[in-house]
Order: C-alpha cells, then sequence, then structure tokens
C-alpha cells in the first residue's frame, strides 16, 4: 500500500490544537483509502527555544528532506521576540527549501457569514500567489550605531531576474488551470521604481508565454479597494513577498475569519517536500482553551492532498469541510458560533467514513 510520509510542526499557541486536528483528519481519510500516512512530529518552537536556545535544530532541515508533505501549525510565542520565532523556524524551512511559492486559495465557504454586504460567494473566488523567497522578506539589511542617537537600521527589498520570472510563471501557469484564466499582477511601480517597474517588465514577457490567460496590472494600494469594492473583477493574483502577505490577510477576512483560511508554501520543482499550513498564527488569546477554528488546518491538508497527486481525496476533504461549514452548530467562536475544535474535528472524521460507507455500498 502507497505509504506518505508527513512531518507535523505543530510549533505555538493554536498550533498544538490544529495541527494534531488536522492529523486525526488524515487518519480517519486514510482508513478509509487505498493509501498510508506515517507521521514523525516534531516539537519544534517557543518551547524549544526556552530549552536549546534555538527554534529548530542547526540540522533540522536535513531531518525533513526526505518526507513527503509537512503539515505547520504557528510560529510565535509571547515571551520571544517575532522576528526570532518566524525567522528561526517558519522561515528557516520556507526558505532553506525554497518553496517560493505561497498559494493562498481564498472563496466564501457555504454557511460563512462574509462582512462585505454586495458581495454574493460566487463573487469571491480568488488564488493569491505569493513570492516567498525574496523581496521585501529576504532578510538582507543590517542596524549600525544601535543604542546612540545616530542610529540607522535597513531592510533591503532583493528581487532577482529568476526570482520574479519563477513565480509569475507559476501564476500565469496556476491561472491558465483555472475556468477564468485570469490574472492580476500587483506591483507598486509608480513609487518603487526599480523592483516594480522590472516585475511590471517581466510580466509582459512571461505574459507572451501565456497567450490564453487575460491579464491585468494594480498597484497594491488601488488593489484593497478592488478586493472590497469588486470581487468579483479577480481570479488570481500574484504580487510581491510583503504585498501578498497583506492583501491574503485582507482576503481571508473578506471571506469570513482568518480561522478558515490555507496556505500553501510550494517548491514546483519538487527538489523538497513543500509545507502546508493554516494562515493564521499562533492566537494566544485563545490558545489551550479548545476554541481555536481548525477549518484553515482541514483546508491546507487539501491542498497537500492535491499536491501530493490524490486530487479524488483531496475533494472528499473538501467536501467533508463544506458540509461542516454549512452547519452553525458546528461553528467556531470566530464565526459567531459555540462549537470547539474537537466537534468540528469529529464531524470531518465523521462525515469522511460516512462518504466511504456510502461508497461501498
Ligand atoms: P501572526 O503575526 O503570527 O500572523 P497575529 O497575532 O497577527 O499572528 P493571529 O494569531 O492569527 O494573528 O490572531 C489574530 C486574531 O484572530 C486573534 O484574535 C485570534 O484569536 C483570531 N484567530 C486566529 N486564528 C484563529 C482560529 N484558527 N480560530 C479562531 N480564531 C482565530
Amino acid at each position: 500500500m502507497k505509504t506518505y510520509s508527513i512531518a507535523t510542526i505543530p510549533g505555538d499557541g493554536i498550533g498544538k490544537e490544529v495541527v494534531p486536528a488536522g492529523q486525526q483528519v488524515l487518519e480517519a481519510l486514510a482508513s478509509t483509502s487505498s493509501f498510508r500516512f506515517e507521521f514523525e512530529n516534531f516539537g519544534w518552537g517557543g518551547d524549544w527555544f526556552r530549552a536549546h536556545g534555538e527554534m529548530m535544530p542547526a540540522d533540522g532541515l536535513q531531518a525533513l528532506k526526505g518526507k513527503d508533505a509537512i503539515l505547520f501549525g504557528s510560529a510565535g510565542d509571547p515571551h520571544i521576540p517575532d522576528h526570532i520565532t518566524l525567522w528561526g523556524l517558519r522561515l528557516k524551512i520556507c526558505q532553506g527549501f525554497d518553496q517560493y511559492a505561497n498559494v493562498r486559495p481564498t472563496r466564501i465557504l457555504p454557511g460563512i457569514d462574509a462582512p462585505l454586504k454586495r458581495c454574493r460567494p460566487e463573487d469571491l473566488n480568488w488564488v493569491i500567489v505569493r513570492e516567498n523567497s525574496e523581496g521585501e522578506y529576504s532578510g538582507v539589511g543590517g542596524r549600525v550605531h544601535q543604542g546612540h542617537p545616530i542610529e540607522a537600521a535597513t531592510d533591503v527589498t532583493m528581487m532577482t531576474r529568476a526570482g520574479v520570472e519563477r513565480i509569475l510563471r507559476y501564476a500565469f501557469r496556476l491561472a491558465q488551470g483555472r475556468p477564468r484564466k485570469q490574472l492580476t499582477v500587483v506591483t507598486k511601480s509608480n513609487a518603487q521604481r526599480h523592483a516594480m517597474v522590472m516585475w511590471d517588465q517581466i510580466a509582459g514577457e512571461v505574459a507572451r508565454e501565456y497567450p490564453d490567460v487575460r491579464w491585468d496590472k494594480e498597484l497594491v494600494d488601488a488593489m484593497t479597494a478592488r478586493m472590497v469594492n469588486k470581487p468579483a473583477t479577480l481570479d488570481t493574483i500574484v504580487a510581491t513577498n510583503l504585498h501578498a502577505d497583506i492583501l491574503s490577510d485582507l482576503a481571508a477576512a473578506l471571506a469570513g475569519s482568518l480561522g478558515l483560511a490555507p496556505t500553501g508554501n510550494i517548491d514546483p520543482e519538487r527538489r523538497y517536500p513543500s509545507m502546508f499550513e493554516p494562515i493564521h498564527g499562533s492566537a494566544f488569546d485563545i490558545m489551550g482553551q479548545g476554541l481555536a477554528n481548525p477549518v484553515g488546518t482541514f483546508w491546507s491538508i487539501v491542498m497537500l492532498l492535491e499536491h501530493l497527486g490524490e486530487a479524488e481525496a483531496a475533494q472528499r476533504v473538501m467536501q467533508a469541510i463544506e458540509q461542516v461549514t454549512a452547519n452553525p452548530a458546528l461553528h467556531t467562536r470566530d464565526l459567531g458560533g459555540t462549537a470547539k475544535t474537537a466537534d468540528v474535528t469529529n464531524a470531518v472524521c465523521g462525515l469522511l467514513k460516512a462518504q466511504a460507507q456510502r461508497k461501498a455500498a
């Protein structure tokens, strides 16, 4: 029987609740499928930092390298600065494995009361592609004269032609595979006149390879208004590391809750394992109370299964998710309900088993 080897990294905060919930769903799926999962759990994150002085071991990537995929929770701890938790764990994996495409599907799931009053569920069905390996989050820069009045600091935005070409090509290909074949390229090329102008120029060049994809350009500030006022004019969206980071939080909120939104950190060339995670953070305000919405993690599992080539299994999980969100009794607090993480998880697992029984009957 085919066995997929999955690394689970719950990390911090509610990551420790939603990743085990995700594992439970994968196990329920495997019990009714022709494949199996072999899990290895890595206890990296804030607790590991307190014990070892680092967020993950220096040779941690080696332990992940042979896995088929990684299911990640969150990195962030109230007692450790955010730039240490982020760079020490999540970004170390994303950059170490050159997962250069960060893919974020967004749509309004059945039963979700999304905040925009003039937006019908069919009006908002987007995939945001975020450049995930360079740009504003390259980590290039430094501080001098620390603590003195002349202190100075830089964060250098590093855009390479190779980096921009490969993310644009990925986005055009993704758009080409969707029914509307439409891509919006987001930059800020009026104010940032070097790197962003290069993006626009490369977009024009790459577009010629995909003549069947309709595409347009938007400035990031205008894009926020377009997402709110004309959501139906958008389909696939590509933007830089920083711009897409912000736009995808807005997208998640417009679709109803941060707790629902998924991400894949993808190495399209499959040289390394790709990593799937909910887009939310550690949510310290609700951690340890069983209140976390696990749907963002379950939707990330759908992406993980698609990446493994298990399209039918992915569809089964998505169907179970949609049945659960359609039922207000299974809404967690972020959606205005009273359901607990375990209620939602058990419901999804139950539906997966029921689907299999119906098919067998
Ligand atoms: P980060 O900087 O790591 O992205 P953050 O502090 O910006 O984190 P989150 O930790 O994602 O943001 O939390 C933002 C708010 O959304 C919090 O009030 C949190 O409780 C809520 N939230 C986030 N994820 C979930 C979830 N899965 N279920 C319920 N509420 C959530």
